[in-house]
């Protein structure tokens, strides 16, 4: 253990501290860093819920017109972090938040918006909207800190009216400082687990980790004649934003290849489709381990029960659908323990077999961690 070594058994104290002298000072100065967690519709529900008619009226009015909310009446969600253990290792879900949008007409690509919505009211959900949840790790082993994908960035908290791009916050009320991160592992080039490389203006989020990045991804995202014959949209907007990402840290990444140990007890495992070189990993320590998905699926509700249902993120949809067919049959038989990205937080959980596909059961809240 070094000086380094967050102390979580200290942890409560020193956030009840930092969270009763937020309360108290924004009552002078406005916003807090507690009240920057909470997303606008989470504050209107619960303005909605708690305030009277009158008071309701005149603060929304106060909000439109850029006032400081009160904070004694608008409480924040609490930080977005769990952790577990797999043997000896350390986990710790992160969350980033969520993104809520209107159901697209062609979400999934091979079925209708209609029975795609009905799939999501026999879920108890909105079927007009659909809300992604997104999951970065931290995983402690042998005296190293690893983060396994990076979330949406900073610079779209605020974009994002604080939606998502909270990993970062999340990750600091965990009580992790990102310099002492050792290895970042990026799953694959999506925005969404690449962005938070980066602080809001540019800079490298993780100043003294190692970026590993899958062999094949590094391959594809940087050939320039893939770019070139990549149609105008969303193909070709992730060319320019995995160069934005990794021009900015100056392509200083260390590649690694499939079907390997990575780092102590984490080995690689090739899951293409979804990009052509999407990957999953294996933590393994003792006679434990925890299968991390990345996006063998977006989320479960839609596909993992539909394994057929082709996400409209999935680059070669077909390849996709025979990865998550070959990994969801092995995790459901061997009872793997697995965590999903875009799973609902915490985001861990089991799968079980279905007449159509498989079903999610998320593991039971641990108040301890042993
Ligand atoms: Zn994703």
């Amino acid at each position: 253990m070094t000086d380094r070594e967050p102390k979580f058994d200290r942890e409560p104290k020193i956030d009840q501290g930092r969270d009763s002298a937020l309360v108290s000072a924004n009552g002078r100065n406005g916003r807090n860093r507690e009240e920057t967690l909470m997303t606008d519709s989470t504050r209107r529900t619960i303005l909605a819920g708690t305030l009277a008619a009158s008071t309701l009226a005149g603060t929304r009015a106060g909000a439109e017109a850029g006032a400081a909310p009160d904070a004694t009446r608008t409480p924040a969600q609490a930080p977005g972090y769990y952790r577990y253990r797999v043997g000896e290792a350390r986990v710790t879900a992160v969350t980033d938040g969520a993104n809520t949008f209107p159901l697209p007409e062609r979400f999934v690509l091979n079925a209708d918006r209609a029975a795609v919505s009905a799939a999501l009211v026999a879920d108890f959900r909105d079927g007009a909207s659909l809300t992604v949840p997104f999951t970065p790790l931290v995983i402690e082993t042998g005296g190293r800190r690893i983060v396994i994908d990076t979330g949406n960035g900073e610079a779209a908290f605020q974009a994002s009216q604080r939606a998502v791009g909270q990993f970062h916050a999340n990750l600091r009320m965990a009580g992790f400082d990102r310099a002492a991160i050792d290895t970042v592992v990026i799953s694959h080039f999506h925005g969404d687990h690449v962005n938070g490389l980066l602080t809001a203006d540019g800079q490298p989020a993780f100043p003294n980790a190692e970026i590993l990045v899958p062999e094949p991804e590094w391959a594809y995202w940087m050939d320039d004649g893939a770019m070139s014959r990549a149609p105008a949209g969303r193909l070709q907007d992730g060319f320019r934003n995995a160069r934005r990402v990794f021009d900015a840290l100056a392509r200083k990444v260390t590649p690694y290849a499939w079907d390997r140990e990575i780092l102590p007890g984490l080995t690689a495992l090739g899951a293409p489709g979804h990009t052509p070189g999407h990957t999953a990993f294996l933590l393994a320590s003792g006679s434990e381990s925890l299968f991390v998905q990345s996006d063998v699926t977006n989320v479960p509700v839609l596909f993992a029960r539909n394994p057929g249902w082709h996400v409209m993120y999935d680059q070669d949809p077909a390849m996709a659908e025979a990865t998550r067919r070959r990994i969801y049959d092995r995790i459901a038989t061997e009872r793997t323990l697995l965590q999903g990205f875009h799973y609902p937080f915490p985001a861990v959980g089991h799968l079980e077999k279905t007449a159509q596909g498989y079903r999610e059961v998320l593991v039971p809240w641990n108040p301890v961690l042993r």
